[in-house]
């Protein structure tokens, strides 16, 4: 069904167009410009999705992608050189270079929890490395995937950008197609379906998964502000963030003051919101649904209260929740936070193990030997020490998870790799020819075993 399209990309591609320096910056900067022109009714279709403030909609959608795409603007030109490398004895005369090369036509496809940015900001990537693209957003987010759809038509021909709107049928016929590069953003679920639809056709994929991330909170942290930042990583976007704190784990000897201060820093930051309804809103009733059911699970220390009509659930905390309960299965994906209290770090390692590579952990503490034995005998994505979240808005690091919360990683030089084939050539000496390869004798193994 998308034969036709993605052959035309192709074709595209082959012209040599897309891979220039100055034609790549060119269409950064149009990608830029064409935003800044749309701002007002993305802001109004974040709105009409999910109910984000101008103010958030900015901190976490436009503003991240406006960034991502400046830093690649003022470091494409250096990223694009072909790296020199060493070469071995054996190879003397010889000169080693890695040529990042562009696949070809790429498909991205995006969830429905930050719509705008994490369809645009894989794009950056593949714009930078010098792909033709379709972008095909969610389904679940209909006002943001019009306006992208409409942005990036507007600004691109298709032949080189095309928007694909549609739900779970369009996303499996575009996957049925034989692309150069898929990059994923979703759940574990649908992430193996796109990794099996890849494997008929050995197309390399970035799979930016999710998962359980848990924050550890030493009996040595700085509790008020730990509580913050779990609260404010936890509740922000209505907990539909993929990175989001999905439970806590507390040592029991600060355990009772933890509580109190995480009850007031949620209220504090997002009661105001609540009352003037511009906390967002939990995306679809189906969502909500499953969310409503997980409340049971425990102790409700803090809020609990859902609208139907609204799709809203206030910020909630639960305590004596049982390991094995239903919200303990499953990526949260909601604003509910239950927290456990652990007697010993053994404990903590034992628990997280227990549930698949987190996309993201937190570690709470002044020691640096607590903080290294998690870092060392945990494995996940990424995280942070101290904070929430944070990690993912610098593009100094490469994004991603690890097993079941992903493969592959982005954000900056990461995106611009991921959507480039890293060529190895070899250029050979034509003054010189050493008889050494042509012998098999003594002192060819002698250089060998060096
Ligand atoms: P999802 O997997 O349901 O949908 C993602 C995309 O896949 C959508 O465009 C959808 O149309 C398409 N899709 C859905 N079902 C499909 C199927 N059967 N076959 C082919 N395509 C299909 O995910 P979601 O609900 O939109 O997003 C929530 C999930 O995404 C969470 O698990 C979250 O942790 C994860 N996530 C991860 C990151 C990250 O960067 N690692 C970021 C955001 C969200």
């Amino acid at each position: 069904m998308y034969t036709l399209l993605r052959e035309k990309q192709k074709q595209f591609f082959y012209t040599g167009q897309t891979k220039e320096y100055r034609y790549r910056k060119k269409q950064l900067e149009r990608l830029k410009e064409a935003m800044q022109q749309n701002e007002d009714e993305l802001l109004e279709a974040l709105k009409k999705d999910l109910n984000k403030t101008n103010e958030e909609a900015f901190l976490t959608e436009l503003g991240p992608t406006y960034q991502e795409i400046t830093h690649t603007l003022k470091h494409l030109k250096e990223w694009m050189r072909p790296e020199k490398v060493k070469t071995p004895a054996s190879h003397v005369g010889s000169i080693g270079k890695i040529h990042y090369e562009p696949y070809g036509v790429a498909l991205i496809i995006a969830p429905w929890n930050y719509p705008l940015q994490l369809a645009l900001s894989p794009l950056v990537g593949a714009i930078a490395a010098g792909n033709c693209a379709i972008v095909k957003p969610s389904e679940l987010t209909p006002h943001t995937s019009r306006v992208i759809a409409k942005l990036l038509d507007e600004t691109f021909d298709e032949e080189y950008i095309k928007t694909v709107e549609g739900a779970v049928d369009v996303s499996q016929a575009l996957l049925k197609e034989p692309f150069d590069y898929i990059f994923f953003t979703g759940s574990v679920g649908v992430g193996k379906i796109v990794m099996e639809a890849a494997s008929k056709n050995l197309t390399p994929i970035t799979l930016e998964l999710g998962g359980k991330s848990p924050a550890i909170v030493s009996d040595d942290a700085k509790l008020d502000l730990a509580a913050k930042r779990i609260a404010w990583g936890k509740f922000l976007n209505a907990g539909q963030t993929c990175v989001a704190p999905d439970y806590v784990l507390v040592h029991e000897k600060v355990y009772p003051s933890f509580l109190k201060k995480i009850k007031k820093h949620a209220k504090a930051l997002f009661d105001k919101a609540l009352e003037q309804r511009t906390y967002p809103q939990v995306v679809s009733e189906r969502h909500l649904e499953r969310l409503v059911g997980f409340i049971h699970d425990g102790e409700v220390q803090l809020g609990g209260h859902y609208n139907v009509e609204n799709r809203t659930l206030t910020p909630t905390i639960l305590t004596n929740v049982e390991w094995n309960s239903s919200i303990m299965q499953e990526e949260i994906f909601g604003p509910i936070l239950p927290i456990f209290t652990y007697q010993s770090l053994d404990e903590v390692l034992d628990k997280v193990r227990e549930k698949a590579n987190p996309l993201a952990l937190y570690v709470f503490t002044e020691s640096k030997k607590v903080e290294a034995t998690i870092i060392e005998n945990v494995s996940f994505g990424g995280g942070c020490i101290n904070d929430t979240v944070m990690h993912l808005a610098t593009p100094y690091l490469p994004f991603g998870g690890v097993g079941e919360s992903g493969t592959g990683a982005y954000h900056g030089v990461e995106s611009f790799r991921t959507f480039s084939h890293r060529k190895s050539i070899l250029k050979q000496s034509t003054k010189v020819d050493l008889p050494l390869r042509y012998k098999q004798g003594k002192l060819t193994m002698k250089v060998l075993r060096k």
